[in-house]
């Protein structure tokens, strides 16, 4: 080995053994976790960095351990950028609890406490100081930069930079300045987004062509996927709630603001404590009703998607989605804010095909371009794709963001994997939907939405059809009736099928109506066969429903270890008031149960607790032990 190679080897071993002191003694933790490793130890020694993790994997570890490790080596303050001026406060709470010097710059310091912290900055008081993108961009804020070193810059969020995406920030598109203002400061850009279009994109318009990638599998095991047939939703809602989720903290999405509002009156009604959140709402009532989901415990947050990034509660044990996402990017970032603790969570969606018709009908209507509709409609039609599979739904999700390996697996943990659907030959009842779709339009010149279609299917005379189908004489098709075996709900699910392997068309020129595609010919001459997933009313959720013992915290602890559960819990509640800071800042549930199982008796002991880093020791340790001797005595 020649020298230069064995003085970075020494170097990277060193460095190596610095990061692990600094993960046990600031953040109690014994060992890294995947990619977190190499690339801190990258990073540390100067490197740039993408990291591509999913949430919960532990990415803020891969900037604030370099940033300690260099700045022990008298390289300076580490500089965050973040978008998420509402989340800061608790970001840098968390850091000052764990004995970092951390702080940020943000409109809403005054300009008194803004002037401390640069004065921190400047005589080298601070580890890291998180600024918003938008005040970092300012004169005022590089020229600060400038005066005292910097020992590297983290971009989080950096997804913010793309400009399909629905967080994108202008201010993300500058940030490009930094490697050419401070040539040498080594970056470090940060995302939970998976699909490789949004990568290339950050690498480009941060112009981090050098930097090392850190790409990690996307799966997230603790999370089980769920795709229901929507029938009464909010019905299926507050039984999914109360059979697993009673008093847990969860978020539930809508498409509209109305229907957040209506769904958040709805679970207030049947007790849940829930709470809106939407872009319509003034800010403070948005900030406060997000204060009170990060801050208190079995808050369930009704919300449309302006709600989410950067929510880093570990324990939000649900997501529900009461309406389709538009693409499997937003339902993966969506329901991924479940379990960042790594304990079981779950991820439940109730659809149907009104969502279809909904969702086609925003796209087609939009002003956006033309190549804009498209890439949306291929998306929508994946993520229709993914409710209409009959195989495992996590394979299907790690397979759309390049994870070959995952095809054809089963992962035991989604709904299709723990009740394997059945599936029929539904050659037959496909081709009389195609049939009547084609009749409608070669005998009457006619196209028809997919219930009257289904009606006249069903040979339906009901009072809500009746009229129309006598109005149009189509009871005279020789179509009419001849699905009078199936229910309106198995058609629908047929149609829906249809809609998603591209059997039939929706168009929205017309208001919904229904269309043959190149793909229906062969199944109408009988040249393919069609297998479907059968429609099961209602049934399954009871099957897949795990009861609250596996979703319980307390799982696994004997009765006396419960109690020491929910006394060290109400210490928490109690210690965090006092700080004013979220209880999962002072120790998450894990640790709680960790302690809870162990019953160190002394301080010594709590330690080797994962999770309980040495200023935490010093802040809590008595406390905890004088409990843990109380309820054994
Ligand atoms: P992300 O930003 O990737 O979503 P976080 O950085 O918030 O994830 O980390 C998720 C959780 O995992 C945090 O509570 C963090 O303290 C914990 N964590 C991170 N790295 C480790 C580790 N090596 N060992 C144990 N816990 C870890
Ligand atoms: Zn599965």
């Amino acid at each position: 080995m020649d020298s230069v190679a064995e003085a970075s080897n020494i170097s990277a071993r060193t460095t190596s053994a610095i990061a692990h002191e600094v993960l046990h003694r600031v953040f109690g933790y014994s060992s890294f976790r995947g990619h977190q490793g190499d690339a801190i130890v990258h990073v540390a020694d100067g490197g740039d960095a993408l990291i591509l993790m999913p949430t919960g994997a532990g990415k803020s570890l891969c900037y604030q351990i370099p940033a300690l490790v260099r700045r022990q080596r008298g390289l300076g303050c580490g500089i965050v950028v973040s978008p998420l001026i509402a989340l800061m406060q608790d970001q840098v709470s968390a850091l000052r609890e764990s004995g970092v010097r951390a702080a940020f710059l943000n409109s809403t310091l005054s300009s008194q406490r803004a002037a401390e912290v640069e004065r921190d900055f400047r005589t080298g008081a601070l580890d890291l100081l998180y600024v918003a993108p938008e005040r970092l961009l300012t004169d005022r804020c590089l020229q600060l930069l400038q005066s005292a070193p910097v020992s590297l810059f983290a971009i989080d969020e950096a997804h913010c930079v793309s400009q399909w995406g629905h967080d994108f920030r202008p201010e993300y598109m500058q940030l490009e300045l930094l490697g050419k203002r401070f040539p040498g400061v080594p970056r470090v850009a940060l995302t939970a987004t998976a699909d490789p279009a949004t990568r290339v994109e950050i690498v480009e318009r941060l112009g981090l062509d050098h930097a090392r990638s850190f790409v990690s599998s996307f799966d997230r095991p603790n999370i089980r996927y769920e795709i229901v047939e929507k029938i009464d939703a909010r019905r299926q809602l507050i039984d999914f709630i109360r059979a697993d989720h009673a008093d847990q903290a969860g978020i539930v999405y809508c498409l509209s603001r109305r229907k957040v509002d209506e769904t958040a009156a709805f679970l207030v009604e049947q007790r849940v404590k829930a709470l809106p959140y939407h872009a319509g709402m003034d800010s403070d009532s948005r900030a406060k009703n997000q204060a009170r989901f990060l801050r208190e415990d079995g808050i369930v947050m009704v919300a449309t998607i302006a709600f989410g990034m950067g929510i880093d509660k570990p324990d939000v044990r649900f997501v529900a989605h009461l309406d389709l996402p538009k693409s499997i990017e937003g339902y993966y970032q969506e329901t991924g804010r479940a379990g960042r603790d790594g304990a079981a969570s779950d991820a439940w969606m109730a659809y149907g095909l009104q969502d279809v018709v909904q969702l086609r009908r925003m796209i087609d209507e939009g002003d956006a371009s033309e190549q804009y509709k498209r890439v949306s409609g291929a998306k929508l039609d994946a993520m229709l794709g993914l409710c209409e599979t009959a195989s495992c739904r996590r394979a299907r999700l790690l397979a759309y963001f390049g994870e070959d390996d995952a095809i054809g697996t089963q992962c035991g943990n989604c709904d299709n994997c723990l009740v394997p659907p059945e599936t029929f030959d539904a050659t037959v009842a496909v081709q009389q939907l195609l049939s009547c779709i084609y009749r409608l339009k070669k005998e009457r010149g006619q196209s028809f939405g997919a219930l009257h279609v289904i009606a006249i299917l069903r040979g339906d005379k009901g009072a809500k059809s009746a009229e129309k189908i006598a109005q149009w004489q189509h009871d005279t098709l020789s179509t009419f009736g001849i699905g009078a075996e199936r229910s309106e709900a198995e058609w629908r699910a047929i149609v829906r099928q249809c809609i998603a392997f591209g059997l039939v068309d929706i168009d929205h020129e017309t208001y919904g109506t229904l269309h043959l595609t190149q793909k229906s010919r062969a199944v109408l001459r009988s040249e393919e066969a069609v297998h479907l997933r059968r429609f099961v009313a209602d049934t399954k959720r009871k099957k897949t429903a795990r009861g609250r013992k596996e979703l319980d915290p307390t799982d696994g602890l004997d009765a006396s270890g419960s109690a020491l559960f929910d006394a060290l819990r109400s210490w928490r509640l109690a210690t965090s008031r006092e700080h004013g800071v979220p209880a999962y800042v002072i120790f998450h549930d894990g640790t709680l149960k960790e302690i809870a199982r162990a019953r160190p008796t002394t301080v010594t002991a709590l330690g080797e607790v994962s999770g309980v880093g040495e200023k935490k020791l010093e802040a809590y340790g008595r406390d905890i032990v004088e409990i843990v001797e109380r309820l054994d005595g």
